[in-house]
């Protein structure tokens, strides 16, 4: 295939031997926030570029080199959303939402940034994300810290570490800022261009550098948390009480900053060891400023993003490690002896599928052998098969082989069957669509 027909680098199609997996993982991560009382809003992936440049700042990796900005056939300046909270706060205050109400949104869906592709970096990638508006204290902040780890739980994600800090309020910052330029400057020369650049607009995104060789000037700088004003600092005090108080593990990391300026106050990433340099799953924090800066009332705001590539990621090296290797397409297949009995199968198969809408039933086509049906019910990942004969339909009766198991064929009648396939068929009601 010629290479200007293949995808774009950095767009990954997502295939069907994934997609059903990325659907389990999506209709967790959904039925958790869903369960914190948030309501979904959908967004339009393409927005005004001022929007994004407006609210995640100028001098940011993504606003100064990964965003997909064009014109369109009216030389308006378009980008693709790169992240989801901008496009939020945009609808939230064009359609009144925050009005005497304290909304509790979620959207999911894909961003886009123009970075360099590897591991668990795309250029097209997905995120699930929340906001809460209108509420400034830090229970807030607790419950959605708590909230994000039982999204990670519900995807059966255990091997994942919590890192909190605080940035303060503005105000705070600035004074900061000095201290920090000050270090900084006194190290200019392990300084790459990127920090160079930023230690005049913006030194706390240095902070935030992937480098490994700034990683020490890093470390040395004077750390955030010794600036905080009052206000903020009592704010996390608070903040780290309700996290124990909930038996919530976390760390407290001074360098913990994030990579869009509309943060303040309390900051948190949830890592894993598993993914490298790309190790945040998730990352948020409070922007009490954001919604003022884009027109609105003073509103305090917190919420997160997850990256959902780097979740299946997980997923995928997690059921690996639990010998358990990608999930199966069906959970039974039914072995046909002879073409004699294929309506009466047919029959059967719908008649399952009535009665246990989450079972996934294949039935074999093509004939075949007694043997080469069962190999292919082997290969299907299936755990049963069910073997469909003439004579034994006769009597209403079905074969029943565990594939995964010991035991012999059994014959069931209908009830029975079903009785049996509902264990496999309940396991798996998340997946393939319901809710
Ligand atoms: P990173 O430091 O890895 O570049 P970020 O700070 O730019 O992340 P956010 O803007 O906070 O990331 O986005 C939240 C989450 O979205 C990240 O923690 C990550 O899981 C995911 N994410 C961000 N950029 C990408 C990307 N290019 N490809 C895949 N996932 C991404
Ligand atoms: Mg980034």
């Amino acid at each position: 295939m010629s290479s200007s027909l293949q995808s774009l680098r950095g767009f990954a199609d997502i295939l069907p031997g994934a997609s059903a997996l990325w659907r389990d993982v999506e209709q967790r991560l959904r039925r958790t926030v869903s369960a914190y009382g948030y309501q979904e809003i959908r967004l339009p992936v393409l927005e005004r570029t001022e929007l994004f440049a407006r609210s995640i700042g100028e001098i940011t990796d993504i606003v100064e080199k990964e965003m997909y900005t064009f014109e369109d056939r009216n030389g308006e300046s378009l980008t693709l959303r790169p992240e989801g909270t901008a496009g939020c706060v945009r609808a939230a205050l064009q359609h009144g939402l925050l009005h005497g109400a304290q909304p509790r949104l979620w959207y999911m869906g894909p961003m886009f940034r123009y970075e360099r592709p590897q591991k668990g970096r795309f250029r097209q990638f997905h995120q699930i994300g929340a906001e809460v508006f209108g509420l400034d204290g830090p229970d807030v902040d607790a419950e959605m810290i708590l909230m994000t780890g039982r999204m990670l739980r519900a995807i059966g994600l255990t091997d994942v570490r919590l890192e909190i800090n605080s940035l303060g309020t503005p105000e705070a910052r600035r004074a900061y800022r000095e201290r920090l330029q000050a270090h900084l400057r006194k190290h200019e020369d392990v300084l790459d261009d990127d920090a160079r650049r930023r230690l005049e607009s913006n030194p706390l995104r240095v902070l935030d550098s992937k480098n490994p060789a700034m990683r020490e000037v890093i470390a040395s700088a004077p750390s955030l948390l010794d600036a905080l004003d009052e206000e903020s600092e009592a704010h996390f005090g608070r903040l780290r009480e309700l996290l124990d108080a909930a038996g919530q593990p976390y760390t407290v990391n001074e360098r913990l900053v994030r990579g869009l300026d509309y943060y303040s106050r309390t900051v948190f990433e949830w890592v894993s060891d598993r993914l490298g340099a790309q190790g945040t799953v998730l990352a948020g924090g409070r922007y009490d400023g954001l919604v003022a800066q884009l027109g609105g009332r003073a509103t305090p705001a917190i919420g997160f993003a997850a990256g959902i590539e780097r979740l299946v990621a997980l997923v995928v090296d997690a059921e690996a490690d639990a010998a358990e290797g990608a999930a199966p397409a069906v959970d039974a297949y039914m072995v046909i002896m002879g073409e004699a009995p294929r309506g009466e199968a047919m029959r059967l198969a719908e008649r399952l599928r009535d009665r246990l809408p989450a079972l996934r039933l294949q039935l074999n086509s093509g004939g075949g052998s007694f043997k080469s049906q069962f190999k292919r019910a082997d290969r299907s990942g299936a755990r049963y098969a069910l073997i469909v004969a003439e004579e034994e339909l006769a009597e209403g009766r079905v074969g029943l082989k565990d594939l995964r198991g010991e035991g012999d064929q059994v014959r069931l009648d209908e009830d029975a069957l079903v009785g049996q396939l509902a264990a496999v068929a309940t396991r798996r009601d998340d997946i393939n669509g319901g809710g």
